[in-house]
Order: C-alpha cells, then structure tokens, then sequence
C-alpha cells in the first residue's frame, strides 16, 4: 500500500490533537495554579513526550528515517486507525471532564475540584489511557520502526515516572475522597474489561456494593490500600489529612 496513506491519517491526527489540546489549554491557563510540582525530571519528560508525538513529522517532511521503513499492510492501518479515533475521543472527553482542572505537568489550580464523573467514573486516568491509545494508533499505522513506536516509548517513560507521584498529590490535596476514589476505580481499564474484576476489588467493599446498595465505610483499611499501594506514609496517616479531609 501507499505509505502516504499513513502519512495522512497520521498528519490528521497530530491536527486534531493538538487542537484538542490548545482549545481546553487555554481555558485552564486563566485560572491560578496554587501548586506545583514541577521538578527539572517532569520538564524533562515532557520534552521528551513532546519529541516522541513529533518524529512522525520528520518522517513525513524528510528522507531521514527511510532506512526503517517497512511496507503497510491493510489489517495493521485499519487497527490503528480505530485507536487513533477512540483515542481522539477519550482525550477530547477527558479534557472536557477535567475542565480548568486540567494542567500538562503535576499542579494543582485554585478551586480545584476532584473530578470522579464522566469518563473518570470509570478510570482514574482516561487521558492518559487515550493517549495509550493514540500512541497504539501511531504504532500501528506508520510502517517504520523509528517513527511508528517513538510516543508510545516516550509516552510510556512519562507515564511510568510520573503517575505515582501524581496520584501521591491527589491524595494529599484530596484526602480521603481520592482514597475512596481509588478503591473503586481502576488506572487506566475499568474495572468491567478486567476478566476477572473480584480479584481486583479492594478488601473492604462489601458484596452488597456490587448491587448499588450502600457499602459501609471503613477509613483504616481504606488507608491501608493508600499504604500498601506505596502512595502515602504511615507517617503521613497519622498526621490523619487522608483520614479527615473528605468533604
Ligand atoms: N491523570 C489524569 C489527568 C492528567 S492531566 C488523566 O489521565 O485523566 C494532569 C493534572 O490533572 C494533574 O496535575 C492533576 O492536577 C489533575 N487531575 C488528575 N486527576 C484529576 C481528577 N480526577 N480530578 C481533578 N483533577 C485531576
């Protein structure tokens, strides 16, 4: 097949994501952040990320990268159109959810409000599961072995270093809702694709939640996950903000 195929979808794709992107950025841009955590790692990751979503360019604009070429095959271009689309979505619903709250590092902006509806009813982070996607998509359509995987590695390098110390934010700032929010909510796959989802339910919730009845709270074994899962100190429990902060 024409590789221009790929160059054109993929072209597309770049367009509406970073258009998704500067419309909702902006809108956040105009509300104050109060707290950032911002360190020469993150910024050197976003670089990073940023680089890896732009190679396809080079691929498109320059011969550089034709010694990894490889031919494109139907089945693959259709697979990764899909992703490209549902990706797409997810990141234009996750933004819309996410509203002023929305930030492209780790910060925290005046009146920030724990976002749990929509597509975060399901995972805790639909952005970054859509831009799994995207970068799955990218993979998929472009027929060479630089450009093809360069964001989901680079992506995938941000996500590993940053989502721990995102998380352990979202719990100091939100205390106890988060740690609710986490025990019922999964990453990035919800908890209905999981084959098995009792396996991955937290200790304490009762069989009686299953049906939508209402599940008995208990705080301790709540802070136990936040614990176990290595996001807060005991240290940090006994001070009680994850215990006392629910609103
Ligand atoms: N990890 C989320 C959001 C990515 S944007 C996702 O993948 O969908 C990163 C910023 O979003 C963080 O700095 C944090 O301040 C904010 N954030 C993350 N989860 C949030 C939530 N559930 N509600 C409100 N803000 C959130």
């Amino acid at each position: 097949m024409n590789p221009w195929i790929a160059k054109a979808v993929i072209l597309a794709a770049m367009i509406v994501m970073v258009a998704i992107r500067a419309l909702h950025g902006q809108r956040s841009r105009t509300v104050k952040v109060v707290k950032s955590r911002k360190g020469p790692l993150e910024v050197a990751l976003l670089i990073l990320a940023w680089l890896g979503f732009f190679v396809p360019l080079f691929w498109i604009a320059s011969p550089l990268l034709s010694f990894a070429d490889y031919p494109l095959r139907i089945t693959p271009l259709l697979g990764g159109f899909a992703c490209l689309v549902v990706g797409l979505w997810l990141f234009q619903r996750s933004h819309a959810h996410l509203g002023t709250n929305w930030s492209v590092t780790l910060q925290v902006r005046e009146h920030h409000r724990l976002v749990t509806d929509g597509v975060y009813r399901h995972v805790r982070h639909p952005m970054y599961m859509a831009l799994f996607l995207y970068s799955l998509g990218q993979l998929l359509v472009l027929p060479n072995w630089v450009a093809g995987p360069s964001y989901l590695v680079t992506f995938g390098i941000l996500f590993a270093l940053r989502i721990r110390a995102e998380e352990k934010m979202m719990l100091e700032e939100f205390g106890a809702d988060y740690v609710a929010y986490m025990a019922r909510t999964k990453r990035l796959v919800p908890r209905v694709l999981l084959s098995n989802p009792d396996i991955t339910r937290p200790p304490w919730t009762s069989p009686r939640s299953r049906f939508g009845l209402r599940q008995r709270s208990c705080p301790t074994s709540r802070s136990a996950f936040a614990t176990r899962a290595g996001l807060i100190s005991h240290r940090a429990l006994r001070g009680s903000r994850v215990l006392t902060s629910s609103t």
